[in-house]
């Protein structure tokens, strides 16, 4: 089996659905679209707490004309495929979606939603899972426009849009020679991967990608763009790394870089399931002490023909020879129906899962943090193993530098943990719906006594206070209150402001 026919059969390979990401019209179309600057009535939505309000024409069209990029309402041309998301299951409606073009327009935007205590939705790349970034009869903020990346090669800087995707800051960045944390799908997006921490195939080696985040400028609910990193405004700079949009819009992201040659030892190892227990035993005694230059964590699914397997995933962020001899020892483990490791473009991994997991595929998320991989886990993890095809088991590996972060130093408090350990389904009809979220609810259910905490990006369904956030919950509540006093950025994983009496 080739790497192509491995990525081809995995994760509902016969999903192909995607939808087109923004349809273009030709300019007379689009001029006679219903956009807000023509207005000719007043439209129903939908208020930040659920009731039924009337937008006025005439604020509608003062809108329309305030914001340089588009303002679209249902008809006009681009609306259906700017309100698709990457998770087909959400199927929403906004009244408005405003296609801004820069912080200006932002803060236009968000001044509208505020005083006209509009439902307002954020979206970056649209991958949130339980599809947050888009809002039935509400204002959609869409940051797509916003993807500019420029580099700074002297300080090793990347200055990134909020709609930017991973794709957009992989490939900038390594035409310089150097690179990010970034995460595995590279039609993501930075903004939300970024606010909710970012784990990536480099994290070991670099941390999270909130590790590496050095500034952020950022539109709060009163419509105020602020330039915040470590000495300037540093609560809001803390809050951001791991809080999500629950502070405002960000709008360009300060990253440091690091030097890197992109041509990395990286691949897949594909095990028979028969092997399973020999290969995830191995992993629980070898995984700790290993290199931060070695990212490998397992997985486990079925392919379309029944035919199950367990996978280690490698990059080597180092020098290849040194990178052989430390992956030696699982290399030769038990006989592996593939081995692909080896030396090649970055780019490679970075992709390899793209067109499998488009646009418009239905999928539903769980995860939680492990701090040991332990016999009983292991144990439970193959037991608890569902072969269908439309079912994975997946880990994102941590420890190294995500490890040496302080508990506190960033909102995202799940420090101290070797792996994250997710069930994902994916799966193509509606009727279906009900079933797969069931089932990876189930299979989860039994390798959930094994977690503490979760992620919330890669979670369909969550308990933001308790599970997400952890010990950062107090301290984002007053961050909150300080900054979004009116919740007007509540579709998130919301935290209740707090505001001082
Ligand atoms: C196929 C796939 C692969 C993934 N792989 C990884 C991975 O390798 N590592 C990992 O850590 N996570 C991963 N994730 C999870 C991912 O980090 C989250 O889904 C994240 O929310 C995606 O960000 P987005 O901008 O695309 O999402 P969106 O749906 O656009 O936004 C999600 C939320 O983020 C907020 N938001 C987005 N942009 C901004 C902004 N600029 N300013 C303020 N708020 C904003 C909004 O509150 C919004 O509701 C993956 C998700 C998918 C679907």
């Amino acid at each position: 089996m080739d790497r192509r026919q491995f990525c081809r059969t995995t994760l509902a390979a016969s999903i192909a659905a995607s939808f087109p990401a923004l349809t273009g019209c030709g300019q007379g179309e689009r001029e006679r679209a219903p956009s807000a600057a023509k207005a000719d009535t007043s439209i129903p939505a939908v208020s930040l707490d659920g009731e039924s309000i009337e937008l006025e024409r005439a604020a509608i069209r003062e809108l329309g004309e305030a914001i340089r990029g588009p303002v679209m309402m249902s008809g006009h041309p681009d609306y259906d495929g700017a309100r698709r998301i990457w998770n087909g299951m959400h199927d929403k409606h906004p009244a408005l979606i405003a296609r801004v073009s820069n912080e200006r327009d932002v803060s236009e935007a968000v001044s509208f939603a505020r005083d006209n205590q509009l439902l307002v939705s954020v979206r970056g790349g649209g991958h949130s899972w339980p599809g947050k970034s888009v809002c039935d009869g509400g204002l959609m903020i869409d940051l797509s426009a916003l993807n500019q990346v420029t580099i700074d090669d002297y300080d090793s800087r990347a200055y990134v849009g909020g709609g930017a995707l991973l794709n957009n800051l992989d490939t900038a960045s390594l035409e310089h020679g150097l690179v990010t944390t970034a995460g595995v799908v590279s039609h993501t997006g930075v903004g939300g991967y970024t606010l909710g921490g970012g784990f990536g195939r480099l994290n070991r080696k670099h941390g999270l990608t909130i590790d590496n985040l050095l500034g952020a400028e950022i539109v709060t609910a009163d419509g105020k763009v602020h330039h915040v990193s470590k000495n300037n405004e540093p609560s809001l700079f803390w809050a951001i790394r791991g809080g999500g949009g629950n502070f405002g819009v960000v709008t360009r992201f300060e990253f440091q870089l690091h030097p890197f040659d992109r041509n990395v030892l990286s691949g897949m190892i594909v095990w028979p399931i028969e092997q399973a227990r020999d290969v995830l035993s191995f992993y629980g005694e070898w995984y700790d002490g290993l290199s931060d230059d070695l990212y490998v964590g397992p997985a486990m699914m079925t392919m379309p023909d029944g035919a199950s397997v367990v996978a280690m995933e490698v990059l080597y962020a180092g020098d290849p020879v040194a990178g052989e001899k430390e992956l030696a020892p699982l290399k030769g483990l038990g006989k592996p129906m593939m081995d692909d490791v080896k030396v090649q473009d970055y780019m490679v991994m970075q992709t390899q899962e793209d067109s499998t997991l488009a646009h418009g595929i239905r999928s539903y998320a769980k995860n939680g943090m492990v701090k040991e991989i332990t016999g009983e886990l292991v144990d439970t993890m193959l037991e608890s193993f569902v072969p269908d095809p439309r079912l994975a088991f997946f880990t994102h590996t941590a420890g190294g530098a995500v490890k040496r972060v302080d508990e506190t130093a960033t909102a995202f408090p799940h420090r101290n943990v070797e792996t994250m350990i997710m069930v994902l389904a994916f799966w193509e009809d509606p009727e279906e719906d009900h079933e797969m979220m069931a089932a990876g609810r189930e299979w989860f259910a039994k390798l959930q006594p094994f977690t503490g905490g979760y992620y919330d990006n890669i979670e369909y369904e969550g308990d933001a206070v308790s599970g997400n956030y952890g010990p950062a919950y107090e301290r984002l509540t007053r961050v909150k209150g300080k900054y979004d006093p009116g919740n007007l950025f509540r579709m998130n994983s919301n935290i209740e402001p707090v505001t001082d009496v």
